[in-house]
């Protein structure tokens, strides 16, 4: 039975007095040093100060985008090394999380409107995972063919008004006389 004031948990383990002794030393030694541990610099949402999280290898937190791949194969799942210790358990669970998240993501889709969905489609065609210079390269070209298409739908001149047809007319008259006198004076020199 769980009485008020019993720190026994149902089912869990509890160690002999020697060794809650080692674990709280250890936690105690921890705890002294933790202040001079590395922390997180990225700027938190309530008032973007520095997190102060204890940071992983690379300067971030967990919370802050630490364990997210980086470089060309950043959409790619991180699997754990075979040698590592429940290797089998990690993979196992990292495909598990792989498995719910595509069920997630279907299931989202399933959900939405028309609009929704078209807006989606759209975002999911122009946000190819790959490399960096493969994803510029695609928006190069997305880039040139838009200014194409611009181009192309440029409204075409307007129709010459009679004023302008008349002046026309006038100029190439003008132009048939001028060549005319340019031949004669090249034929009587
Ligand atoms: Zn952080």
């Amino acid at each position: 039975m769980r009485g008020a004031g019993s720190n026994k948990r149902p089912g869990g383990w509890r160690g002999s007095a020697a060794q809650i002794a080692v674990g709280r030393a250890a936690i105690i030694k921890w705890n002294r040093t933790r202040h001079l541990q590395p922390k997180c610099g990225a700027a938190r949402k309530s008032d973007y100060a520095p997190c102060q999280n204890l940071a992983m290898a690379n300067g971030r937190c967990h919370k802050h985008g630490g364990k997210t791949p980086k470089g060309d194969n950043w959409h790619r799942p991180l699997w754990p090394h075979r040698d590592a210790p429940g290797a089998n358990t990690k993979l196992n669970r990292k495909l598990n999380d792989l498995q719910r998240t595509a069920a997630k993501r279907e299931k989202r889709v399933a959900r939405m409107s028309p609009e929704e969905r078209a807006a989606h489609e759209q975002w999911q065609r122009t946000h190819k995972p790959g490399s960096a210079a493969e994803r510029q390269r695609q928006r190069e070209f997305r880039r040139q063919a838009k200014e194409s298409r611009l181009l192309l739908s440029a409204e075409p001149p307007p129709a010459p008004t009679p004023e302008a047809q008349e002046l026309q007319k006038l100029i190439d008259q003008l132009k048939a006389e001028l060549l005319e006198l340019e031949f004669r004076k090249g034929v009587f020199a």
